[in-house]
């Protein structure tokens, strides 16, 4: 790996991206919001297969928080995260302040439907139009080749390859496989905010997803096994669990060809999500 450069404008990024494209090189994103685990580690690894240059983004977007969520408590470590890039393919952190992305005056919104509609928009309204805005000016801003999005975030992941179809966008759009804790927790940002029994419960979201995605039960009853399961294992609220159309997100219907089971449950105020391919 080449020195890790760190750039924090706009103008900065795209001329290093200039420069790597004037020597025929193809380009890769990987858009984060920082507090970078192994997750966020293996999309790296997964790109720089598929790009010679690696850019790893670093951005807290507030647009894609609600005026009562986490944004000012997400948590910001962006020293460690610029030590755990050093051990790995990157070659470039995008890393710019919200007053950079969002200047005064700025006005534009981003609306989407399809695989945006329900689920996580049914709990947090806003949270696509945020998503699908930032992600579009970061593959602006950087002119990237390739784009890489985890499953972790699966419906997150069909919104972006459906805007990026949409809008003709010529990126390339890879999916990354969930990088999980030893018992099988997804690795994400937010685990850290769980306290040590809170983190035990948290162990048996991924073992009910399993039951739900196998269930041979007809699909309104698996669902509700699913939720009485995580309710009885100690999860204070299920926003969802259910199999949806693993393309459009939709309630399964005779078109569909491949089912995904995805669970968002609550313990106290942390919503963990996991998903996987359902039979
Ligand atoms: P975040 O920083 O949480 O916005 O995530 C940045 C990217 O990392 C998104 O594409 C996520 O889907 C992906 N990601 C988050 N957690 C995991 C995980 N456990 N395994 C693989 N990718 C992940």
């Amino acid at each position: 790996m080449s020195a890790l450069g760190i750039h924090r404008t706009l103008e900065d990024m795209r001329a290093q991206v200039a420069a790597w494209k004037a020597q025929g090189l193809r380009v890769g994103l990987v858009p984060t919001m920082g507090a970078l685990h192994a997750g966020h580690l293996s999309l790296v690894e997964a790109i720089a297969q598929n790009a010679d240059k690696v850019i790893v983004s670093i951005f807290v977007n507030p647009t894609q928080f609600a005026a009562d969520e986490d944004l000012d408590i997400y948590p910001r470590q962006e020293a460690d995260d610029l030590a755990a890039l050093q051990n790995t393919q990157t070659d470039a952190v995008f890393a710019p302040s919200a007053a950079h992305m969002y200047p005064e005056g700025f006005a534009t919104t981003i609306a989407m439907d399809g695989p945006a509609l329900g689920l996580e928009s049914d709990e947090r309204p806003h949270f696509f139009g945020g998503v699908a805005l930032i992600v579009l000016k970061l593959l602006i801003q950087t002119q990237t080749d390739v784009a890489i999005f985890g499953e972790k975030d699966y419906q997150q992941l069909r919104v972006i390859q459906t805007m990026v179809a949409d809008l003709n966008l010529p990126v390339e759009i890879m999916a990354g496989a969930i990088m999980r804790e030893a018992d099988g927790l997804a690795m994400s940002s937010r685990n850290v905010y769980l306290s040590a029994e809170q983190r035990k419960i948290a162990a048996q979201l991924p073992v009910i997803l399993k039951q739900l995605a196998h269930s041979p039960a007809p699909i309104a009853v698996a669902e509700a096994e699913a939720k009485k399961a995580l309710l009885a294992a100690g999860f204070t609220k299920v926003d969802y669990a259910c199999i949806r159309d693993a393309e459009t997100l939709a309630v399964p219907d005779a078109n569909t060809v491949s089912r995904r089971a995805l669970i968002v449950a609550r313990l106290g105020k942390t919503r963990l999500l996991d998903n996987c391919p359902a039979v």
